[in-house]
């Protein structure tokens, strides 16, 4: 059976997410588990758009092993000395580099000609073959292109080196059908194609993004572009959890196979969402919470019976309702340890003393703890930055016939910083209030607020993420914890936290 490699995009477009925001810390996390879950490459960034995305590509190639690490560069020299400069530590790198070659984008992006666009191609491509022979090259806006133009430009940057070429439907125009043909006629029209692997990059923005994957596939595609959770750009790209889970599910149809542990998609999945603040909608394919749930009797008595009556696939196969091990108040360090190896997680042993005391202090509220909750005390772990401004203190007093009022003491290094009574609408706001004078912060907005509960029953951990415009940017702060106040006051202060390490550098 052909095997599809699996090129994930999360760390690259899927970042450039409106709104989301990664450090090099969160970066490394989940390319630990992208490489866990086995993906052929990892796209960890783009090293010249910013000294951030530099240095989260480089510590992703020093660190990450056993998969290929790429990073996108325009074809230009400086692009290409930058990236392959944060790539070279990687054990196998690959530069990947494009241009636009649609006539709306050599038109009034580029100002130039396909012939310029050819030879700038081949010059990029010529150029990054000096550091390394695996090199990926994209026409941006692929699908838009002229397929002569494209079949003209592949022949030539085939010849100059590229071993990978990979078609974008940029703005995500294409149909299955149409997608499924340019992929057809690249095969049949360009002489030297079995010099090179095609890929495909999809974006979903009439929804489209993994049927047109597909399609490619079956055209004769071997590599797929995707992103955890179908992030990136606007609406997104191909969902890295659909496209595994159908070419897994549906091998009697695709007879491809792949090469991936989907028992890690749910973890990733759950990780991702933490880390960008971005949800995950409940009937979202694979990793939704409804995805695997059953309302209608009649569904639920069939699968009583026999699961397979209306679950084509095993909820197990992608890592939910494992029976794993429950910790408990009399666990100790060993065990908790084994949790935090054995889910594939990595923590300094100064961080393992932090989540083993929030563990012990959860233990003695709650009874039972899953997976999640203490995947959940992980990510606190992962998420904690530079804490420059610490929480010591917060009161907080509310109800309907007072005024919710908060008490507020933070600590920056040896000072103590102190707000008695800050009212507010609620008590939340009084919280954030409070914040806002003792750190004399006037040019905070709140865009965003969400709480949810990790697991079922009232002594649920709150996991509260908030996200705060500072100076035109976002920043996410997160916490989980019993107490959805203590969770709010953590998370806002960590978002400031983050603006305070991001602009201090
Ligand atoms: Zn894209």
């Amino acid at each position: 059976m052909k095997r599809i490699k699996i090129f994930d995009t999360t760390l690259r477009d899927g970042e450039q997410s409106p709104g989301v925001n990664l450090i090099t810390e969160e970066k490394l996390a989940i390319a630990k588990q992208l490489a866990r879950l086995k993906v052929d490459v990892i796209e960890a960034g783009f090293p010249i758009a910013s000294p951030g995305d530099f240095a989260a590509v480089k510590a992703i190639a020093e660190v990450v092993r056993d998969v290929e690490i790429a990073g996108l560069a325009r074809s230009n020299q400086k692009d290409i000395d930058r990236a392959w400069e944060a790539l070279k530590g990687a054990e196998n790198p690959r530069l990947h580099v494009f241009i636009a070659t649609s006539p709306i984008h050599m038109k009034y992006k580029l100002k130039m000609t396909e012939d310029e666009v050819l030879e700038r191609a081949v010059f990029a491509v010529k150029h990054a073959r000096q550091y390394t022979p695996n090199i990926e090259f994209s026409p941006e806006d692929g699908s838009r292109s002229k397929p002569e133009f494209l079949y003209r430009l592949f022949k030539e940057v085939i010849k100059a080196g590229a071993t990978v070429l990979n078609i974008p439907d940029t703005v995500g125009y294409a149909t299955p059908g149409e997608f499924g043909n340019l992929i057809k006629g690249i095969k049949e029209n360009v002489s030297n194609i079995n010099q090179a692997e095609i890929s495909v990059h999809c974006h979903n923005d009439l929804g489209l993004a993994v049927a047109n994957s597909l399609a490619a596939l079956e055209n004769g595609a071997e590599q797929v572009e995707v992103a955890v959770n179908g992030i990136g750009e606007r609406a997104g790209n191909t969902a890295l959890e659909e496209i595994i889970m159908a070419l897994a599910t549906r091998k009697d149809y695709y007879n491809l196979a792949v090469n991936q542990d989907t028992t890690q998609i749910m973890r990733l999945s759950r990780m991702v969402a933490n880390l960008t603040g971005m949800d995950i909608q409940a009937n979202k394919a694979i990793v939704g919470k409804n995805a695997f749930a059953h309302e209608a009797g009649i569904h639920q008595d069939g699968v009583i019976k026999e699961r397979t009556t209306y679950e084509i696939m095993d909820a197990k196969s992608i890592g939910l309702n494992e029976n794993s091990l429950v910790l408990g108040k009399h666990s100790g360090r060993h065990a908790l340890r084994d949790f935090v190896e054995k889910s594939g997680y990595e923590l300094s042993e100064e961080k393992f003393e932090d989540l083993f005391r929030e563990f012990k202090k959860l233990a003695d509220k709650k009874k039972k703890l899953k997976p999640m909750d203490i995947e959940a005390l992980i990510n606190n772990e992962i998420h904690a930055i530079d804490t420059i401004y610490e929480l010591d203190y917060v009161s907080v007093s509310t109800g309907n016939t007072v005024l919710p009022t908060a008490t507020i003491r933070i600590k920056k290094e040896d000072d103590i910083l102190e707000k008695a009574a800050c009212s507010g609408d609620g008590p939340i706001d009084a919280i954030f209030q409070a914040i806002n004078e003792v750190l004399d912060f006037d040019n905070i907005k709140l865009i965003s607020y969400k709480i949810d509960a990790i697991t079922e029953g009232t002594d649920a951990l709150g996991e509260v993420v908030v996200k705060l415009e500072i100076d035109d940017k976002t920043y996410i702060g997160h916490s989980a914890q019993t107490d959805i106040t203590y969770a709010s006051t953590l998370s806002y202060l960590e978002a400031i936290n983050r603006y305070m390490s991001t602009n201090r550098k």
